[in-house]
């Protein structure tokens, strides 16, 4: 690997509670590795369950007595534009933290960087939509509504995507007027932490963000439990986001969940073939598999289907895997061990259904793979949609191939499943791709490319994918609760019982 210099890695980091950096209660500190080497990179504070309550009363106390929640919105958009530049400022530094910390390759880490910058600029503007109504009520009324910020937000956010989806939730809520507690995820907590002190450096006032590192079974849990939370926004695996959605409903939580997928990608027969190939490529195998709008399910017309086999395996074979600082690299490190042993333990799952593995299926050869975590970009074909591996989530870069006869068939297919994030549907038939689009059951369609997620455009699952939409304005609305004011104007006083 590349020898670097990261400006902003620190050996210890700690929790974040009312604008000041403090060990745990507890004292203790776990480790966070480099997953491209193994090796340790720095120490996380352990938070305990009294930490959660001082985060969770900070959070609280920013709410109800600092300036945050008595500034104008617009003052709030200036404090997120100026995070955004301080951001485009260390573009590099951070670009290089988050590929340490998680193993993804440079291009993949440089576009979610910048998506995060753009995310905030986004919700920078938003505040300028925040606005009541008034509705024509009876003489002798006045009716209006305001906007307020839902209050303190645990905001809980999972290692695939570290500093972009801490951006999607920070950014909103913040425009909002909301306090926050965040939980980044244990195995990559660092860029979300800089992000955190970056807020603070823009003019975020002590308190308004808290972070909290831990573990999400117990700190993490607690937090959704916890009766001074008002909405809980949680991105991960959706069997956790059961569990939350359960808990949270104890005190009746506002919950916003944003899931797992098994996403269908569909290639019509009519296809350019060579832009089909390349977007399913990319849908699969960006940020190592490790997405949860991956397009993992590739169904492909049985007309082209053995030349699209062919020339996707010879494409997959192409694909560089490695360094995850080199700029030729398109498929980096995987996140653990443990995440490698799921992986392969369901390409031999789907060997045992009956798949045949049509490349890779097993841990890269050479020096640069002896140490760290990694697995080959993977084709199984001979897979048919009811088989383990066609429904359930590898999170990996595994790629199923299923062939399909007709429309029907592939809509029916697609929909088969619990997920309902993405689906990418490829054909030169206009008709045919919105006619597909407007049948499939889920959140996010695209025709005749390979990309999910555009600042602006609403990002969020239909069925077990979750609920609520982040990235767009819909967002900024599920930060805020809407107050109606109903007066009475009129020139005698109101006896309503006329007594
Ligand atoms: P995960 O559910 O294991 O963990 C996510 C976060 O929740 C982490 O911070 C973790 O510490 C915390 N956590 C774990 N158990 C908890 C509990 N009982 N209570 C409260 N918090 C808890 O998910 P992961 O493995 O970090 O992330 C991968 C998953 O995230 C995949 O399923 C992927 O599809 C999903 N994901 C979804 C989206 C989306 O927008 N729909 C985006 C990215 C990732």
């Amino acid at each position: 690997m590349a020898e670097k210099t990261f400006t902003l890695l620190k050996e210890k980091y700690d929790l974040l509670i009312g604008g000041e950096h403090t060990p745990s209660s507890s004292g203790k500190y776990f480790d966070v590795y480099n997953p491209a080497t193994g090796e340790k990179i720095a120490e996380v504070a352990k938070a305990t369950r009294e930490d959660v309550d001082r985060a969770v009363a900070a959070a609280r106390d920013a709410l109800e007595n600092s300036k945050w929640a008595k500034w104008p919105a617009s003052r709030r958009g200036q404090i997120l534009n100026k995070a955004a530049a301080i951001m485009r400022q260390r573009f590099n530094d951070l670009v290089e933290l988050e590929i340490l910390n998680s193993g993804k390759s440079l291009s993949a880490a440089k576009g979610q960087v910048m998506q995060a910058i753009e995310d905030f600029e986004l919700y920078a503007a938003s505040v300028h939509t925040i606005e009541g109504k008034t509705k024509p009520v009876p003489g002798g009324f006045f009716h209006y509504t305001t906007k307020e910020p839902v209050g303190v937000c645990a905001q809980i956010v999972p290692w695939n995507y570290p500093l972009m989806m801490a951006a999607w939730k920070i950014a909103p809520a913040l425009a909002a007027g909301c306090t926050i507690v965040l939980k980044p995820a244990s195995l990559t907590p660092l860029t979300a932490m800089v992000l955190a002190d970056i807020c603070h450096e823009a003019g975020v006032p002590a308190g308004v963000i808290n972070v909290i590192t831990g573990s999400g079974a117990d700190v993490g849990a607690y937090l959704v439990e916890h009766p001074g939370v008002d909405k809980v926004a949680f991105t991960g695996e959706t069997t956790t986001g059961k569990d939350i959605m359960a808990k949270a409903s104890e005190t009746l939580k506002r919950v916003t969940l944003e899931l797992g997928g098994k996403s269908p990608n569909i290639v019509f027969p009519d296809a350019d073939l060579e832009a089909a190939i390349n977007g399913s490529l990319f849908g699969i195998y960006y940020n190592t598999g490790q997405s949860c709008e991956a397009r993992s399910r590739l169904f492909v017309h049985e007309d082209i289907y053995d030349e699209f086999v062919e020339k996707f395996v010879e494409k997959a074979s192409k694909l560089k895997v490695g360094d995850p600082f080199s700029e030729e690299t398109h498929v980096g490190a995987v996140i653990s061990k443990s995440q490698v042993d799921v992986i392969d333990s369901y390409v031999r799952l789907g060997e045992q259904e009956g798949a045949r593995v049509a490349f890779g299926g097993k841990v890269p050869e050479g020096p640069e793979f002896e140490k760290g975590h990694w697995y080959m970009p993977t084709v199984l074909v001979d897979v048919t949609n009811d088989m383990r591996v066609a429904q359930e989530e590898i999170f990996g870069p595994v790629v199923v191939i299923i062939k399909f006869k007709d429309e029907k068939e592939v809509i029916k297919m697609a929909n088969d499943t619990i997920y309902g994030l993405a689906a990418a549907v490829w054909t030169k038939d206009f008709g045919r791709a919105h006619r597909v689009a407007g049948q499939l059951k889920a959140g996010i369609i695209m025709v005749n490319n390979p990309f999910s997620a555009f600042p602006g455009l609403p990002f969020g699952g239909y069925k077990q994918s979750g609920f609520g939409r982040e990235l767009a304005l819909e967002s900024l609305d599920l930060y805020m609760e809407t107050k109606s004011v109903l007066s009475y104007i009129g020139p005698k006083p109101l006896n309503p019982f006329g007594v």
